[in-house]
């Protein structure tokens, strides 16, 4: 018996569409690596252990897959980008995948450069970014809404464990091996004071997504990146980029802006910046908006290998704090924690 569920609670319902590994059976075999979290890096790793032969399952504590990789959807089925906006190539183990989402579609060129073309594609997914982590997760065993608490090492095994909380019971799951993908801070919390960890931080983001009633003119391509203002650093056109099929933006503050409005109210922050953002919509009537605070949006420092392995190698660090503060990285260090442990078999 590999996942011991330590509570009776009944049985959960939506989000839990995935397994629930608080039921795993002896029948399902043992778990050899529990990764923990279901953004680019998290997903990529399990699907290359996966793909190796390992039996793996992925939690994550988002209600979906995704972490930075967000899609808001809006009630009038409009959809804008949370976190992410685009991606850009420049490795050939990034450029090989990439290549393989542009042929079924899932990805497409959005630009080359907002102010002007730099001749370096802009990459959007269709439907929204999160749509590229739906179909990573495709096959795997992913669950959502999964807070993971601690991870600690027992004997020859690792041990994952996670409270009650949405309806489903307490649990624990035991592997050979963990992954774990989510921001180093958060890392370093659940695998306590004997596990030294990289010392990594974070800059925040705040990000305001406006539903309007008609189009407005961002830019030629739909993308702005802004240098000098002191509270927005990126806009984001989801409808000229294809996300959308009505007007929705998506506001980016700086880093600076969010530090110091991080933890104030939703409506106090949205009024803030639904104020910074009026010189860009022409005009246009607000018909909704949403808020998303990213406390871990983007590492100040980045490890020199793209993942790290703590004393004894069952504890793996994955994420773009590893492989670099983009998609990009992300995508490459779960791919090299993946590789580690299959390396190893
Ligand atoms: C506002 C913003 C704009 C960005 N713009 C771009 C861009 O234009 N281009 C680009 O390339 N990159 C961009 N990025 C960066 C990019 O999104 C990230 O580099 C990448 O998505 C990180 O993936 P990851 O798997 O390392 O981490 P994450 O996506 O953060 O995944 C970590 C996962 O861990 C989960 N988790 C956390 N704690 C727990 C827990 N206790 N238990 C279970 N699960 C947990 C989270 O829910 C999350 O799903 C942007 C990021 C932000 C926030």
């Amino acid at each position: 018996m590999i996942a011991v569920p330590s509570s009776s609670a009944p049985r959960p319902s939506w989000p839990f569409s995935t397994r629930d590994v608080c039921e795993r059976t002896p029948e399902a075999g043992p778990v050899e690596v529990v990764v923990v979290g279901a953004g680019v890096a998290g997903l990529v790793a399990a699907r290359g252990l996966t793909d190796a032969g390992h039996t793996v399952i992925v939690l994550d504590k988002g209600r979906r897959v995704g972490g930075r990789l967000s899609t808001r959807v809006f009630a009038n089925g409009g959809r804008a980008d949370a976190g992410a906006q685009f991606f850009t190539v420049r490795s050939d183990e990034f450029a090989r995948a990439v290549a393989s989402w542009q042929e079924t579609d899932l990805v497409h060129e959005w630009c080359r450069g907002f102010s002007s073309n730099d001749g370096h594609p802009r990459y959007a997914v269709r439907g929204g970014m999160s749509q590229l982590a739906t179909a990573l997760a495709g096959g795997l065993d992913v669950t959502c809404s999964v807070r993971v608490e601690q991870i600690r090492v027992g004997g020859d095994r690792v041990i994952v464990t996670w409270p009650e909380a949405h309806g489903h019971g307490a649990g624990r799951v035991d592997a050979d091996a963990v992954i774990v993908t989510v921001p180093v801070p958060q890392a370093s919390v659940l695998l306590g004071s004997d596990v030294v960890v990289p010392p990594i931080s974070y800059l925040p983001t705040l990000s305001l997504m406006v539903a309007l009633d008609r189009d407005v003119d961002i830019s030629p391509s739909g993308g702005l990146q802004l240098v000098e203002d002191p509270v927005l650093s990126f806009v984001g056109d989801n409808h000229a980029k294809g996300t959308s099929a009505s007007s929705v933006i998506t506001f980016h503050s700086t880093s600076d802006f969010a530090a110091s409005r991080l933890d104030d109210p939703i409506s106090s922050i949205s009024d803030s910046l639904l104020r910074a953002t009026r010189p860009y919509l022409s005009g246009a009537s607000v018909v909704e908006t949403q808020l998303q605070r990213w406390r871990y949006a983007t590492p100040v420092e980045v490890f020199p290998e793209r993942m790290f392995a703590t004393e004894g190698g069952r504890i793996l660090l994955a994420g773009d704090a590893f492989g670099g503060p983009k998609v990009e990285g992300a995508f490459l260090s779960g791919m090299a924690a993946a590789d580690q442990i299959n390396r190893g078999r």
